[in-house]
């Protein structure tokens, strides 16, 4: 499997987009990297832009660990709120400093929140193609929440027709629907078992996981409660279950082989 992590800091790049990047991000990738390097699983970081400016040695510690380097945003807004100038500038600040800071050539993207829609698709391949992506994994193939998804794999092609390598993220199919597995709120809320049983189907060489460091911290909604306002469906969404992530985490890199997109379809 792909191992894969979005590294953005929850108040910031879900609560509210402009609050200040928080050291919470520190903490919890740190936790992630050590469970990481625990189990000698490397993987892809898509990092957002906002972290690496404020935080340069957390990437600098990221690729030093052997993990892939790639990009989530800048801001973490959804590309369809952005205008094709913003995403632009988006899109050079990060890729600009997370080169900068590693050395190395960035060629992965992964889009907030999997923002991709077909409208802007002209603008959003070329962009990507002036920061020297290469390929991007921001394509969910199930419809499952009303803010992202595709219901059938069309985009695949379109992507492909403009240029541009695509790794859908993992599905698997349920009574006739495309439901995701492996990943994000659907592998944190997920018991262990049904992430087990769901992924039995699927290509262990190619699959995609991939979670947030920030699943990983549970005093988060404790802390952040007292001080703001967190409505009860964001609360359910974005909190349940955050104290089964790490267990589960270490079962899952003990029961399958890890990788990242660079070591399985770009080595060196
Ligand atoms: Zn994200």
């Amino acid at each position: 499997m792909i191992f894969t992590a979005d590294i953005e800091d929850w108040q910031q790049s879900v609560y509210d987009f402009d609050r200040p990047v928080s050291n919470r991000v520190l903490r919890n990738t740190s936790r992630l990297l050590d469970i990481l390097g625990n189990h000698g699983v490397t993987g892809t970081f898509f990092v957002q832009g906002m972290v690496a400016e404020k935080f340069p040695q957390l990437v600098k510690a990221i690729a030093h660990a052997g993990h892939e380097v790639a990009c989530h945003s800048y801001s973490h807004r959804r590309i369809y709120n952005l205008t094709e100038a913003q995403f632009r500038e988006e899109m050079r600040r990060s890729v600009s400093s997370l080169e900068d800071i590693t050395g190395n050539k960035v060629i992965g993207f992964r889009a907030p929140t999997f923002s991709v829609r077909d409208e802007f698709l002209d603008w959003y391949c070329d962009i990507l193609h002036e920061q020297g992506i290469i390929y991007d994994s921001s394509i969910m193939l199930a419809t499952v929440r009303s803010c992202y998804g595709f219901s059938d794999d069309g985009i695949l092609q379109r992507l492909a027709a403009r240029g541009l390598d695509s790794y859908p993220m993992s599905v698997t199919r349920v009574l006739g629907k495309n439901l995701p597995v492996l990943g994000g709120g659907y592998f944190r809320i997920y018991p262990y078992w049904l992430t087990h049983w769901l992924a039995r189907g699927l290509d262990h060489r190619t699959s995609i996981f991939y979670m947030h460091p920030y699943e990983l911290d549970t005093h988060e909604y404790r802390e952040m409660s007292q001080l703001v306002d967190i409505p009860p469906k964001m609360a359910v969404h974005q909190f349940a279950r955050r104290g089964s992530m790490k267990i589960k985490l270490q079962k899952l890199l003990h029961d399958y082989p890890f990788s990242s997109f660079r070591d399985v379809y770009y080595p060196a």
